[in-house]
């Protein structure tokens, strides 16, 4: 066993993962980080521990199991309602140093990356962000991969030191399919916090645009491509984006062109999204944009060409010219939205 291996250390090899969620819905991130967590708790011969700080949380538990969480911590306190670095990381610690995890997988958002690296500087334990491959080799070393120079390269990381932060990219190693029968035990922690210890308040929330919402997490797309012909095509989609309450993207053509901007670029070297509906207009379905958009759950394509690869991905074709197509799309969206109000 080498020195720095995972499992020839005396504390707990269990794996964790802070679980975040929005209203009801664990994040998909959530789900994504117990697969990864599983598979790293198999190769130590150890247990998955889920993190759920909140208020009434008890809802996600039965989802977590069928994620093979084996325990919950379910840390319930007001001041654990809304996500605040100085409550989580008071919690977190305390946890942390009772239980001493292996590992502990925290979402790549920013409140999973905010306390991650709070974490690991009070800990001064190691952490790697933004991984996209983790796993466990024959000796019990964890490597991670992690995206580096603009996601140009990947670049493999040797991992030791425990408890070990990681944070997982969301949206790219994909949500395993849920499994029945496991009930995770609970273990109900009641933190000792109160208002002092927290020096800032959730006031309110300010819904943003959706067009502007980080592709990743959008429910709704609407993407262009070359197609499109130019800014004055985008602003046909946008419309479009606004009434359907999308964001926007496209391929790396529309970025190329500077018709949007590279964040809002799927694909390989892009943004990987797994919306609910992509509205495609003008793209024809590269195998390098594909890659970026295969997790969507229903794609709708407006292309001219009949042979366009995007219609053998998509489960509504529309084989015409997107501006003709789109405003009628508009104008039909318009009319609905009116006569509900
Ligand atoms: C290493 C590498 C990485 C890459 N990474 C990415 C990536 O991350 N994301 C990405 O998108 N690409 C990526 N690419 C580029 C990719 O291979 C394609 O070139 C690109 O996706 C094509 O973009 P497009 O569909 O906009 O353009 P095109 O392939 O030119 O397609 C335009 C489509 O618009 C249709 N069209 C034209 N006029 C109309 C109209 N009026 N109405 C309706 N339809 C119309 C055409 O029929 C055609 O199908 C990468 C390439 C390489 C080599």
């Amino acid at each position: 066993m080498p020195e720095n291996s995972i499992s020839q250390n005396q504390a707990s090899r269990n794996v964790w993962v802070l679980a975040e969620y929005r209203d009801d819905e664990l994040l998909e991130v959530t789900l994504e980080m117990l697969g990864d967590a599983r598979q790293l708790a198999n190769k130590l011969g150890s247990q998955v521990e889920v993190i759920l700080p909140g208020v009434k949380t008890e809802g996600f538990v039965p989802q977590l199991g069928q994620f093979e969480a084996d325990r919950v911590y379910q840390i319930e306190h007001p001041l654990l309602e809304h996500y605040s670095t100085d409550a989580y990381l008071k919690v977190a610690v305390e946890l942390v140093q009772k239980h001493q995890p292996s590992i502990f997988i925290l979402p790549g958002t920013p409140n999973g990356q905010d306390l991650a690296s709070c974490l690991a500087a009070r800990l001064r334990t190691p952490l790697v962000s933004d991984c996209v491959i983790l796993k466990v080799d024959d000796k019990g070393q964890l490597e991670a991969v992690s995206p580096g120079y603009g996601d140009k390269i990947y670049i493999r990381i040797a991992c030791s030191g425990q408890p070990l932060l990681i944070t997982l990219r969301p949206g790219v190693v994909g949500v395993e399919k849920p499994k029945k029968g496991r009930e995770p035990e609970v273990v109900k922690v009641a933190p000792e916090l109160n208002s002092q210890d927290v020096r800032t308040r959730l006031v309110d929330y300010i819904p943003g645009d959706p067009r502007q919402i980080d592709l990743v997490e959008a429910d709704r797309i609407v993407g262009g491509g070359r197609g499109v012909g130019g800014p004055e095509g985008f602003q046909l989609l946008e419309k479009v984006a606004d009434l359907l309450g999308a964001a926007i993207g496209g391929t790396r053509v529309a970025v190329d062109n500077r018709w949007i901007p590279f964040e809002r670029q799927i694909g390989q070297t892009g943004k990987t999204i797994a919306p609910k509906l992509y509205l495609t207009a003008g793209i024809s379905g590269a195998s390098h944009h594909l890659l970026g958009a295969k997790d969507s759950e229903v794609i709708i394509a407006i292309n001219t060409d009949p042979n366009a690869n995007i219609f053998k991905n998509a489960q509504l074709k529309v084989c015409a010219d997107l501006h003709q197509v789109l405003p009628q799309l508009a104008a039909k969206l318009e009319k609905l939205i009116g006569e509900d109000k």
